[in-house]
């Protein structure tokens, strides 16, 4: 097993192709969806016997499905993990990853922007009940990270680039300052993909992604997933996901694994149509601000090209106008469809900052007028028409 995988290390096309045992389902060219929810044994012995550790062999699905298990050995494999374990959705993911690595009273380092329900169950749910307690960072200077991590700290969580302003972190900078204390480092990778970049080579101890966006690719499933190395820590994600019950469904996983056998060409469009997209906004005598890593103008371009291969269809802008002039031009599309979410066919736009509050804005660093869109496989002439049509009212 473990020399199939290192030669297929090579390629990331091939790894997609990581887990899949033709000769266990008759050959059939694509993996079925084992819809059971228990597998049986011939005796009771053989029942307590068996080593429930070992990969073929299934007991219950609350705890191990073999189509959840192909699609758990193919992101491992595309994070360069050891083990994979999939959720019913990214937010039962990131809380099992908290929950494994941290206990009451512990301490969490956390960038200002990571995705808000998480930063909610941290400061909201882990604070009263845990008594747990959470430094907040920008996140764009390793010193800042120096300075809050101590060795009181636990864990600390990660997102880059992150999802509403693209801000990104020196992954490999605050992952040896991380080890430094003993503590675990967290990172959202959802952004880039595995396709994109890969944390764990960059000393990172938990990988997370949210399967509804690039993973799954069609719009069309909840779910999520850790990545890991470590044994211990392996260990501690597997019992969190067996206790909490967060496992991800059969025909979930079955999409996911669907959406994988195209995720690198699908990425590379998304990406060749966001630069184009990108470059004309930033272009645009009405745009004050594009946040994309991909621009050479991007802030932190530098850091960006160090650890990624790429960025995906997502970015945000800020016009020269008011809030309420910021939804005339929204509302004025009409390929880019109003909703949350990104990663699918479909060209999606939002304006995450709207109704909050002046404060919390400038804390994130960012404007209430900031218009965030994804871009999808519509074709990019299409979307920068839409986009020049929808700013021409201003
Ligand atoms: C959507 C999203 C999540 C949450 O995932 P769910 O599957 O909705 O729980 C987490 N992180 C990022 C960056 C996301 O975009």
């Amino acid at each position: 097993m473990t020399d199939q995988r290192e030669y297929l290390r090579d390629s990331r096309l091939i790894e997609t192709h990581y887990g899949e045992e033709y000769e266990h389902y008759y050959n059939a060219i694509v993996p079925p969806v084992f819809m059971n929810s228990l597998n049986v044994f011939p005796t009771i012995d053989a029942y307590f016997d068996s080593d429930k550790t070992d990969k073929h062999v299934y007991c219950y699905g609350r705890v191990q499905n073999p189509t959840v298990r192909i699609l758990e050995d193919k992101i491992a494999a595309l994070e360069h993990g050891e083990r994979a374990f999939v959720f019913s959705s990214g937010m039962a993911a990131a809380t099992a990853a908290v929950m494994a690595v941290c206990h009451a009273g512990s301490h969490i380092v956390c960038v200002r922007n990571v995705y808000g329900p998480l930063k909610i169950f941290l400061t909201e749910y882990c604070a009263q009940h845990l008594q747990i307690t959470c430094t907040f960072v920008k996140g764009d200077c390793l010193e800042e990270f120096e300075d809050a991590i101590t060795d009181d700290t636990d864990l600390v969580v990660l997102e880059s680039p992150s999802s509403i302003l693209m801000t990104l972190q020196d992954i490999q900078g605050v992952a040896s300052i991380a080890a430094k204390h003993n503590a675990r480092t967290y990172i959202d990778n959802t952004f880039c993909t595995p396709i994109f970049q890969n944390p764990l080579d960059m000393g990172v101890d938990i990988v997370m992604h949210t399967m509804s966006k690039y993973i799954g690719g069609h719009s069309d499933i909840i779910g999520g997933v850790l990545v890991a190395k470590d044994h211990t820590l392996l260990e501690k994600l597997a019992l969190m996901r067996e206790l909490y019950g967060g496992i991800m469904g059969p025909m979930e996983a079955w999409l996911a694994i669907r959406g994988l056998r195209t995720i690198e060409i699908r990425l590379r469009q998304h990406e060749k149509t966001a630069l184009a997209v990108a470059d004309f906004l930033e272009k645009h005598p009405k745009v004050k601000k594009v946040h994309y890593p991909g621009l050479p103008s991007f802030p932190q371009y530098e850091l960006m090209k160090r650890q990624q291969r790429g960025n995906c269809g997502l970015m945000s802008f800020e016009i020269d106008g008011t809030v309420e002039q910021a939804k005339e031009v929204s509302q004025a599309l009409s390929i880019f469809k109003i909703g949350v979410s990104w990663g699918g066919f479909e060209s999606l736009v939002e304006m995450p900052f709207a109704r909050m509050s002046g404060e919390e804005v400038e804390w994130l660093g960012a404007a209430q007028n900031l218009i965030r869109i994804h871009c999808g496989l519509e074709g990019e002439d299409i979307l920068i028409s839409d986009l020049e049509k929808a700013l021409s009212i201003l």
